[in-house]
C-alpha cells in the first residue's frame, strides 16, 4: 500500500499546523502552547484518552483500534520543541520568538504524528491500542527519559515504539533504517587542572597547570586510537580549554578542559570514561598536579532491535517503494532512552537538499508529510492487523 490517500488529502491541513508549530518555537520543557496545540487536536479527532502533563509537558493520545483480541499496544513517537537560535529562513511563516527556531524539524514530526493520530481515530483500522505519545526537551533536556521516568511504558502498556527523524541531504521522502546502533551515545567531561602558579620565569617554583593540561589533552587522544577497538566506532574530542591567568608572565594556578565523547555501544563508552579517568589520574601523578574529572553520560546510543526493524522497513518499502541502509553516525537522539525501556526502531526520512539540521537556513520539508504520515499509520495496521 502506497501513501494513505486519507493522509494525502489531509496534506494541506498538516502542512497548516506544521507551519503554524514553526512560527511558534518552544525551548525544552516549555512547550507550553504546542503541548496544549497538541492536545486540543487529538481531542478534537476523538482519541479515547488523552493525557497532558507527562514529562512536565508531555502529551499523550490513546486510540482504540475496532477490535482489541490480543491486547496489542503500539507507541508512536514525536519531539516538539524548538533549539535556542536565530531563524533566518526569511519564510512568510518563519519564527516570531526572537532567539527561538525549529531547525530540527520536530514541528514536522509532530505535525506528522498528529497526522497519523488523525487518520487512526477516522479510520481504527487495527486490532489492538495506538498510543501518540508528544515529548518536549528532546534537544538536550531528556525529555523521553522524563516521560519513561513518568511511567509512560508501564501506565499505557506500551509493547513496541517506533519515532522517525528528517534527514537533510537524503532525497525527499527517502527512508533508510538500520538494525542495531544507528545514533551515538553523547557524553560530556569537564576537568579541573590544578597546578601550583607562580612568575613564568621561575618555572622550578611551579607545577605548570599549562604544560600539564597540554600533555593530557595528547595523552587522550590516544583514548580512541590506541585502546579503543579500530573496528568500533568513537570520538573523544577536546572542545574547550581555559586557564586562570590571561599574562603572558604568569603561570597559571588552573585551568578547564572540557569535551564529548560520543559511543556506538554500551562497552566502548565504558572503556572510554574508565581510560579518561586513568589518564588524567597519570598525568596529575607525573606532573605532580591534580585533575579533577566530571564526567556526564548523555543520551544513550540509539539501538534499533532487529526485528522492529525489519517490521519498520517493511512498512517503510509499503509506504515508498524503498528503504535505504542508513549509515551510523555520531549524532546523539534521546528517543534512545525509549529503546531501552521497549523494543522499536527508530527511522530516518529525507528532507532532501535543503540546509543542515541546526542551520538557521534549515527548513523542515513539507513535500514529505504524507510519507511520514502515511509509515506512522503503516506501524500501526501492520503490526496489530485489523482481526
Ligand atoms: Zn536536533
Ligand atoms: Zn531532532
Amino acid at each position: 500500500m502506497p501513501i494513505k490517500n486519507r493522509l494525502a488529502e489531509m496534506h494541506e491541513e498538516i502542512t497548516g499546523w506544521r507551519r503554524d508549530i514553526h512560527r511558534h518555537p518552544e525551548i525544552l520543557y516549555d512547550t507550553h502552547r504546542t503541548s496544549a496545540l497538541v492536545a486540543e487536536r487529538l481531542k478534537e479527532f476523538g482519541c479515547d484518552e488523552v493525557v497532558t502533563g507527562i514529562g512536565r509537558t508531555g502529551v499523550v493520545g490513546v486510540i482504540r483500534g475496532k477490535t482489541d483480541t490480543q491486547g496489542r499496544v503500539i507507541g508512536l513517537r514525536a519531539d516538539m520543541d524548538a533549539l535556542p537560535m536565530q531563524e533566518q529562513t526569511g519564510l512568510d511563516y518563519a519564527s516570531e520568538t526572537a532567539g527561538a527556531m525549529h531547525a530540527c524539524g520536530h514541528d514536522g514530526h509532530t505535525a506528522m504524528v498528529l497526522g497519523a493520530a488523525k487518520y487512526l481515530s477516522e479510520t481504527r483500522n487495527f486490532d489492538g491500542t495506538a498510543i501518540v505519545i508528544f515529548q518536549p526537551a528532546e534537544e538536550g533536556g531528556n525529555g523521553a527519559e522524563a516521560m519513561c521516568k513518568d511511567g509512560l511504558m508501564d501506565r499505557f502498556g506500551i509493547q513496541e515504539v517506533y519515532a522517525m527523524h528528517n534527514v537533510p541531504g537524503l532525497a525527499t521522502g527517502q527512508f533508510a533504517i538500520r538494525s542495531g546502533p544507528l545514533l551515538a551515545a553523547a557524553d560530556e567531561f569537564d576537568l579541573y587542572v590544578e597546578g601550583r602558579g607562580g612568575h613564568a620565569a621561575k618555572p622550578q617554583e611551579t607545577v605548570d597547570t599549562t604544560v600539564m593540561l597540554s600533555q593530557l589533552i595528547v595523552a587522550l587522544q590516544t583514548i580512541v586510537s590506541r585502546n579503543a577497538d579500530p573496528t568500533l566506532q568513537a570520538v573523544l574530542s577536546v572542545t574547550s580549554v581555559e586557564t586562570s591567568s590571561k599574562a603572558f608572565n604568569v603561570i597559571p594556578q588552573s585551568a578547564r578542559v572540557r569535551g564529548t565523547v560520543r559511543t556506538h555501544s554500551n562497552d566502548m563508552r565504558d572503556l572510554i570514561e574508565q581510560r579518561l579517568k586513568e589518564v588524567c589520574a597519570g598525568i596529575a601523578e607525573t606532573f605532580g598536579g591534580t585533575v579533577n574529572v566530571t564526567y556526564t553520560r548523555g543520551v544513550p546510543v540509539t539501538i534499533n532491535a532487529e526485528e522492529q526493524t525489519g517490521y519498520a522497513a517493511e512498512a517503510a518499502i509499503s509506504v515508498g517503494g524503498s528503504c535505504d541502509e542508513a549509515p551510523m553516525v555520531m549524532g546523539g537522539e534521546d528517543f534512545s532512552f525509549m529503546l531501552e525501556e521497549r523494543p522499536g526502531a527508530f527511522i530516518i526520512l529525507g528532507n532532501g537538499d535543503s540546509a543542515g539540521l541546526h542551520h538557521p537556513e534549515y527548513n523542515f520539508n513539507d513535500e514529505i508529510i504524507p510519507m511520514g504520515c502515511s509509515w506512522f499509520a503503516e506501524m500501526v495496521e501492520r503490526r496489530m492487523p485489523a482481526a
